[in-house]
């Protein structure tokens, strides 16, 4: 058993250097409940860091990063930015190994998503980009199936009217 929510709030942290420095707003945004699946930490850990690498690094300065964590009868992680989007036309292939979008300045070996794929196929989970409906930016999408034991766990009235907190990283 995985808590997603606290995988991230371990992690975070990590970023924030990287963030400050290009005057990004890194924000986390949870449900307040534990988002628990069936999964390996080590393995999850290196899924959801790269996509807050990606978010982070294809974000130009200024822009905004917000790491989003939702509870419904799926578990859902989002890594939203406000950078430079992913080409309609690239959207699926920058999952292939070493596809990179043309143009970009910024270095890597377009491994990162691959890994993060298959990583998502081992827990079953869905991995997807989507455009930023802010119409700047990329949503990273994963969407985990919930363990029944999680699904029991679960509140009922916070399935209902999940609560929203939003925050500054680091607090304060
Ligand atoms: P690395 O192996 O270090 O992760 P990479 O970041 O280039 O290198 P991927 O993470 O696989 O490789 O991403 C593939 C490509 O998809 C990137 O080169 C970039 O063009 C595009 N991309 C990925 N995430 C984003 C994002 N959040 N915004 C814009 N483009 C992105
Ligand atoms: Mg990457």
């Amino acid at each position: 058993r995985v808590d997603l929510e606290a995988l991230l709030r371990a992690m975070l942290s990590d970023f924030v250097p990287r963030a400050r420095q290009k005057n990004i707003d890194f924000g986390l945004e949870t449900t307040g409940s534990p988002l628990v699946i069936d999964g390996n930490p080590v393995l999850l850990g290196e899924l959801l860091k790269n996509l807050i690498d990606n978010a982070i690094k294809y974000t130009p300065e200024g822009g905004c990063v917000t790491v989003r964590t939702i509870a419904t009868e799926r578990a859902i992680v989002e890594v939203e930015d406000t950078g430079i989007g992913v080409p309609d036309t690239d959207r699926e292939r920058v999952f292939e190994r070493f596809y990179r979008v043309l143009g970009s300045s910024e270095s890597g070996s377009g491994l990162g998503l691959p890994i993060v794929r298959e990583i998502a196929e081992l827990h079953r989970a869905k991995v997807s980009l989507i455009p930023n409906p802010c119409g700047k930016g990329t949503i990273a999408q994963v969407v985990f199936p919930r363990s029944r034991g999680a699904l029991d766990d679960a509140n009922a009235l916070d399935l209902q009217a999940p609560r929203s907190t939003a925050e500054q990283f680091p607090p304060g």
